[in-house]
């Protein structure tokens, strides 16, 4: 079985271009719509993200929905502990997919980690 994991030097999930993602007002509350769109830089890029270091420069302080964790997926999207890992790998391969290509470097590093 795949397990979820998060790889380094990507960052594809940082990219949040609302146009990428029509839903999100079903998940996010009116305060956390206010905070993610405050963050929507150049390229729809979080201005809290770092391009030289792909790393996040508020990690830990960064929004609830921000965060991978079995409370907060089942909170926001309704997913079942058991369902965590499968859903999280198809958000990041979507992400990643959208970002950088389904052929990236991301993409094979990030398969190759999670177990596909
Ligand atoms: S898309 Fe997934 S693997 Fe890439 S930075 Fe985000 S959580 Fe990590
Ligand atoms: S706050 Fe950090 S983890 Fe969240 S989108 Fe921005 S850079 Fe990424």
């Amino acid at each position: 079985m795949a397990t979820w994991q998060c790889i380094k030097q990507c960052g594809a999930c940082c990219n949040l271009d609302p146009a990428e993602r029509p839903d999100i007002e079903e998940y996010l509350s009116a305060a956390e719509l206010e905070i993610y769109f405050s963050m929507v830089g150049e390229g729809g890029w979080c201005v809290n993200f770092d391009h030289t270091t792909r790393e996040c420069r508020i990690y830990p302080n960064r929004p609830r929905f921000c965060r991978v964790e079995t409370e907060i997926f089942q909170d926001m999207y309704g997913i079942e502990p058991e369902d965590l890992d499968d859903f999280a790998i198809d958000c990041c391969r979507q992400q990643i997919e959208g970002v950088y290509g389904d052929r990236s470097l991301e993409m094979l590093r990030f398969d190759k980690a999670v177990g596909l």
